[in-house]
């Protein structure tokens, strides 16, 4: 129920076909699935019986449904299907308990409950609000108002547990999306979430949208651990996290690439842009004083993201200006021409 995100975690791979499914896709096929199977059998008994209307709103339900899993299995999109789907679902039950009278009022609750699963919660709620207005001025007289309070109570209640549970299976769920991207020492972005971001930019249609790519490596790191401890080097790249952040601009995204190596994403930014970015950062590194009574400096390399090329190929170009701003004395920038 994530808003429209390609997330890692959410994706099915198999059911496929090769390309990667996500779960919602998944689970709005077989709610479509599962109804074309339960309705199926009933709007056939109804044509057998010579109940044309109802047998209408089934078969009608069953083809719907069909184009629905056709149309997601093709195209992956499933946003705008979900909430056709769940509203096509409370018109036919609205429909079905108006055509054969109360004694269907039972199939509301799974009904309502199902439109959890596929559209945002604050939908849910409303398609049911709307479903439940309609259902109440239909049996309005046709039963004792004892037995309409209790059906607007209990399906009042349904709707509240699965608003409830739905809204904090999304949180969490979201909560777990950013956790699992984030870097825990640092609090910047992770290998994962570099990886990702890459891969968004390879697959970001618009040319105008360009960037670079900053490889750090502090300078011979080991020493501090060396002679000041892990903790004191732990404090450094958190110290280093800091100001990163503070010398960059809120669209460009800091990771952690590695144990003291970072990398930065420069979004907007050209070839010289970045090296200008990459150079005030080599010199705010410089001159802080990130661990007392020891000076560190970093090595940069930094490399355009051509679209041309892979997110493999910017990695290994911007390594190597940073294998070459080491091998040059370190504390230095290179860039790839
Ligand atoms: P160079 O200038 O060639 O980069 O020298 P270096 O000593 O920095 O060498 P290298 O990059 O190969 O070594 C990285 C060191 O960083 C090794 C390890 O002790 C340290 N390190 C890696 N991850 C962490 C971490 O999470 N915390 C601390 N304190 N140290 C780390
Ligand atoms: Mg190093
Ligand atoms: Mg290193």
């Amino acid at each position: 129920m994530e808003g429209g995100g390609k997330s890692g975690a959410g994706r099915w791979r198999w059911l496929s076909g090769g390309r990667q499914r996500q779960q919602e896709e998944v689970i709005l096929m077989l709610l479509c699935g599962l109804t074309i199977m339960s309705i199926l059998p009933f709007g056939i008994y109804r044509l057998l019986q010579g109940s044309w209307s109802t047998a209408a709103v089934d078969m009608a339900l069953v083809a719907s449904m069909s184009v629905v899993i056709v149309h997601v299995w093709r195209t992956g999109r499933h946003q705008l299907a979900g909430l056709v789907v769940t509203i096509v679902y409370s018109a036919g039950m609205v429909a079905v308990v108006y055509l054969r009278g109360v004694s269907l009022v039972y199939w509301v609750y799974p009904t309502m409950i199902a439109a959890y699963f596929v559209v945002r919660p604050i939908h849910a709620v409303a398609i049911n609000g709307v479903g439940l207005v309609l259902l109440v001025v239909m049996l309005f007289g046709q039963m004792t108002l004892v037995n309409l309070s209790t059906i607007i109570v209990t399906v009042g209640l349904v709707n509240l547990f699965a608003y409830v549970f739905a809204y904090r299976t999304g949180l969490t769920t979201q909560r777990l999306h950013t956790a699992v991207e984030l870097d825990f020492l640092t609090g910047v972005g992770n290998r994962r979430a570099l990886d990702r971001k890459l891969l968004e930019h390879a697959q970001e249609r618009r040319p105008q949208l360009e960037a670079s790519l900053l490889l750090l490596d502090l300078d011979h790191f080991k020493q501090v651990n060396d002679q000041h401890g892990h903790a004191a080097g732990d404090k450094v790249l958190k110290q280093l996290a800091e100001l990163m952040r503070a010398h960059t601009r809120s669209s460009d995204r800091i990771f952690r690439y590695g144990g003291e190596e970072f990398a930065i994403i420069a979004s907007g930014a050209g070839l010289s842009a970045a090296a200008h970015l990459a150079e005030g950062l080599r010199a705010a590194v410089a001159s802080a004083t990130l661990l007392e009574g020891h000076s560190i400096t970093t090595s940069v390399g930094v490399a355009y993201m051509d679209k041309r090329q892979t997110p493999a190929e910017w990695l290994a170009s911007a390594d190597k200006m940073l294998y070459a701003a080491k091998q040059g004395g370190r504390n230095e920038v290179r860039v790839a021409s």
